[in-house]
């Protein structure tokens, strides 16, 4: 038997401490919740001269896109903003629609996962330790009100926390070296992880203390270090990371879509007839014979 007080690992502490929060915060009170958007990387892989969270999208950077969603949640408190510590593109936007809403903190690190922890070393005195926590890529300009929902309803009453993340559709292929395929992966319970990703302030702050900040590519990594199980909350394949240029024309055409209201389209109706005609026109098909 072990003495009290002496934790063989980091895990025990850590689930000791899950089991106190519950003591703290049974599940009918509401923890409160809040943001916390890492942005404070150069994007390099995009090869643009400018971080990836300042290239526009509707003259707007894809930052503001990436906080949009959260900051008109009526759940979130607030949304904490992390910044490299040079940052001068930030201040050239104005963020006043945000009001409050939305804290700069200009405190980045080295990797995604020292930014984060940066973020929530200094968010300090505004969050408690049952309170949730969504990180959120500003790279990921087109989450939607619907997943946001989907997270709060799946995870509020969950001891762990949890990520929206995709079932993976395509097939899997391991290659080589001289990209040969060597085997077909099998993809039954594979998912893609998305964000974002919602795990109690201090649960999550002590699983990034105790991560490899250079495994720990998100916070459900370093969660998973800890022996605990993140729940898997379906998002949308539309929540894409802006990663190479390509990307960026796919999050415009989404945002897009987004905003402009669906047509609605019946036999006869003039909108349905002018579709008809346009379509004709570039030789589409509108009418099929059975
Ligand atoms: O580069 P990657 O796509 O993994 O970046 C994901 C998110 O993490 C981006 O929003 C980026 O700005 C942020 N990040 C950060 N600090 C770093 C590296 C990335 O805040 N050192």
């Amino acid at each position: 038997m072990r003495p009290a007080g002496h934790f063989s690992s980091a895990a025990d502490a850590t689930l000791l401490l899950i089991k106190f929060l519950h003591i703290q915060h049974p599940r009918r009170t509401l923890s409160k919740a809040y943001a916390l958007v890492p942005a404070a990387g150069s994007g390099s892989r995009l090869g643009a001269a400018l971080p990836k969270q300042y290239l526009e999208i509707g003259g707007r950077p894809l930052l503001y896109h990436a906080l949009l969603a959260l900051a008109r949640h009526p759940r979130i408190e607030q949304v904490f903003v992390v910044l490299a510590q040079g940052d001068d593109q930030f201040r050239r936007y104005d963020w006043r629609e945000f009001g409050a809403r939305i804290e700069p903190l200009y405190c980045g690190g080295e990797t995604r996962a020292a930014s984060v922890f940066n973020g929530l070393l200094a968010a300090r005195d505004s969050m408690a330790a049952a309170d949730w926590v969504l990180v959120h890529d500003a790279a990921r300009p087109c989450l939607g009100r619907e997943e946001l929902d989907r997270l709060f309803g799946e995870l509020e009453a969950d001891d762990t926390g949890g990520l929206l993340a995709v079932p993976v559709a395509d097939t899997l292929k391991r290659g080589n070296r001289d990209s040969r395929v060597v085997a077909t992966e099998p993809r039954d319970n594979l998912w893609l992880a998305q964000t974002p990703q919602m795990f109690r302030y201090r649960v999550l702050i002590e699983a990034l203390r105790a991560a490899d900040p250079a495994a720990a590519t998100d916070e459900a990594r370093a969660i998973e270090g800890l022996g605990l199980e993140p729940k898997l909350v379906l998002g949308d394949t539309r929540n894409i990371k802006v990663t190479f240029p390509e990307d960026l024309l796919l999050a415009e055409l989404i945002i897009r879509g987004r905003e402009e209201k669906p047509v609605k389209m019946r036999p006869g109706s003039k909108s349905g007839k002018r579709t008809a005609r346009n379509a004709k026109k570039s030789g589409i098909r509108t009418r099929f014979r059975r």
